[in-house]
């Protein structure tokens, strides 16, 4: 019996992080490097945003450049994968026997919560990546349990939640890569981290309230959300492991997880 893949959680930062040097972009790409190879990926972005799960069922993926007033070489930035129509029709079955609708999204590419770190770590862009939509009103407690619905999937699948420990864009500290985390940012951060490794689920979905400073740490919740994804990918019981710890600009915690 082969050995199943971790589910992962990556943060993705700034749109720039392909051109900025930081220790999250050389954690990426060691990543890639690091993990055993998967057949294909699932990603799982803030950045698509759907009332209800929808599934992109592309033969090849477009690069979705959704972002706005950054640097021209950002727009040129491809990252032309193969989709691949199998493993969209394996996560519905997946979701479906869970009892979770999803509509499949004929035209849909990637953005670039999903192709940024997938860039970063597997820059060949020959493995075929699915994108599946979050739904951030649904809350923690939904995206568990999307996420223990694809924990089958980790036989040949890397499950890739990415998004962000912290998200606050207003608190940036704005060309400074490398400022330093501010104390809100941390004692969330640690928070989450002794909630993670100790096992400890239903807090983590009751974050809102237990966790210090989440309101701003989690502005908007979008970012934090494919971390539940992952977590539950890691099925009943997973144990979490941190794979990285890092800040950029001040207000965005980089930090990665593993589950497994
Ligand atoms: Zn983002």
């Amino acid at each position: 019996m082969t050995e199943m893949l971790p589910a992962i959680f990556v943060s993705h930062g700034a749109p720039t992080m392909p051109l900025d040097d930081c220790p999250a972009r050389d954690f990426l790409k060691a990543l890639g490097k690091n993990l055993p190879r998967p057949r294909m990926v699932l990603a799982v972005s803030p950045h698509w945003e759907t009332a209800a799960p929808e599934l992109n069922r592309v033969v090849r993926n477009e690069t979705i450049h959704d972002y706005y007033g950054f640097p021209e070489a950002l727009y040129r930035l491809e990252y032309p994968a193969p989709g691949s129509t199998a493993l969209s029709d394996r996560v519905k079955d997946a979701l479906n026997t869970a009892g979770i609708a999803v509509t499949t999204e004929p035209a849909r590419g990637l953005d670039h919560g999903a192709w940024v770190p997938l860039m970063l770590m597997y820059p060949e862009a020959d493995i075929p990546v699915v994108q599946l939509s979050i739904q951030t009103e649904q809350g923690p407690a939904h995206h568990v349990r999307l996420g223990r619905a694809l924990s089958a999937l980790r036989d040949d699948v890397l499950v890739l939640g990415t998004g962000g420990l912290t998200h606050n864009l207003r608190l940036l500290a704005r060309g400074q890569v490398d400022a330093p985390a501010p104390k809100w940012a941390d004692d969330f951060a640690e928070w989450v981290h002794d909630a993670l490794i100790g096992g400890r689920t239903s807090e983590l979905i009751d974050y809102r309230k237990r966790a210090p400073n989440a309101a701003v740490a989690q502005p908007s919740e979008d970012h934090f959300m494919p971390l539940f994804t992952a977590l539950g990918a890691g099925g009943e019981g997973a144990r979490a492991e941190r794979l990285h710890k890092s800040t950029t600009y001040g207000s965005l915690r980089m930090d990665a997880y593993a589950f497994s």
